[in-house]
């Protein structure tokens, strides 16, 4: 008889093991800083509550710590590879400005407060927010200093690197960017960010929305992949109310807005067999992308993929295609290189060439669309 491992207990609910999808292991993935990962992982959908995860068993925690000391490792550098998206693009400007302005509306924040951003990067959120409440304090923390003097220089901003045990006092609203889907035991977070919420205080949770982006399945380091049920589900089961669950505030992204429950907090319901059935479908459409992919491929025909982050970073490396181009929009990623091939502005694409887009299909339509020229194919995956 097997006797579970206590690392396989669901990350929500605990039920003591899930079930896996035999589909998942022989894939190749990616860290979630855009590097390409072996195969060899494992996804579970849990039978009780749904929730769609990596077990934390020890081949977990050795690759996230391999992962997370190579992020450390990269950025030292001074990357090349920069995870534009998180660091000084427009793009994640524009991203956190969209964000916070919808909070803001939607929670008719006070002129004066205390915001805690954690796992603040650079300041991307604090900065949009100072924008919009001028009046406010805010603390942002991070793992470690190296956006210290950044988020310094945000207006009413300071900066706290480690855990959170460090930090003073309660916080009108807490904001968790990117960041739970990361963490090991979720519900124990939630449950000590609690106690920092002031009364009448909030938590916005903002994680991706994998039923809306099958690429985020194959993020190594994501323990947790959560949905519009898991996640209010998660929530309440750390003792929160929820307010507002939406995936219509930022494109394959889910923001769920709640506070600490004054009373006992009624559990929404779930749906397991959907859960696993979605899974399968976007295990499934993964597959079939990488076959148009590859079927791209023609003697005489430069072949290039559009997209340097998660999703073609994985199509490159996972499909051994004959892909001698990557093509980006984002100014600070044009010129460079990723997985040794360059980068192009979509205008310097050679005429004759196919290029597949590497994206979910309706984002992945609307560029194919939007990029049409008479000289090159931009191609969609499949829908
Ligand atoms: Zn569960």
């Amino acid at each position: 008889m097997n006797i579970p491992s206590p690392a396989d207990a669901c990350p929500a609910c605990s039920a003591p093991v899930g079930r896996e999808n035999p589909r998942f292991p022989p894939l190749q993935r990616v860290t979630s800083d855009c590097r390409p990962w072996p195969a060899g992982g494992r996804l579970v959908v849990c039978p009780r509550c749904g929730m769609v995860h990596k077990p934390a068993d020890e081949a977990f925690h050795a690759e996230i710590d391999a992962i997370y000391a190579g992020y450390a490792i990269y950025h030292q550098s001074g990357g090349a590879e920069q995870r534009s998206f998180d660091t000084d693009s427009g793009i994640q400007s524009a991203r956190s400005a969209r964000l916070i302005g919808r909070l803001g509306d939607a929670l008719r924040l006070p002129n004066q407060g205390r915001l805690l951003d954690v796992g603040c990067g650079n300041g991307a959120t604090l900065r949009a927010f100072s924008a919009i409440r001028p009046g406010w304090t805010s603390v942002g923390t991070e793992l470690d200093d190296r956006h210290r003097a950044e988020v310094e220089a945000i207006p009413g901003a300071s900066f706290a690197a480690g855990p959170l045990t460090g930090i003073d006092g309660r916080f009108d609203l807490v904001t968790l960017i990117h960041v739970l889907e990361h963490i090991v035991e979720p519900i124990d977070f939630l449950r000590t960010l609690a106690g920092v919420i002031a009364p009448g205080g909030h938590l916005l949770v903002e994680v991706p929305h994998h039923p809306d982006n099958p690429f985020e399945l194959l993020i190594a380091d994501h323990r947790s992949h959560f949905t519009t049920a898991t996640l209010p589900f998660a929530l309440a089961t750390a003792g929160y109310e929820v307010d507002i669950v939406t995936d219509g505030w930022i494109s394959r992204e889910l923001s769920v807005v709640a506070r600490p429950a004054t009373g006992p907090a009624a559990l929404p319901g779930v749906d397991p067999d959907r859960a696993a059935a979605v899974i399968d479908g976007s295990l499934d459409w993964l597959r079939r992308s990488l076959g148009a992919l590859v079927a791209l491929e023609q003697a005489d025909r430069p072949l290039g993929m559009f997209g340097t982050a998660i999703a073609g970073t994985w199509l490159v490396a996972s499909s051994h295609a004959a892909v001698s181009f990557f093509v980006d929009e984002d100014p600070h990623r044009v010129g460079r290189s990723h997985l040794g091939r360059p980068i192009l502005a979509p205008a310097a694409v050679p005429p004759g060439s196919a290029v597949f887009v590497g994206l979910p299909p309706q984002a992945a339509a609307a560029v194919a669309q939007r990029l049409a020229t008479p000289t090159v194919a931009w191609i969609a995956p499949p829908p």
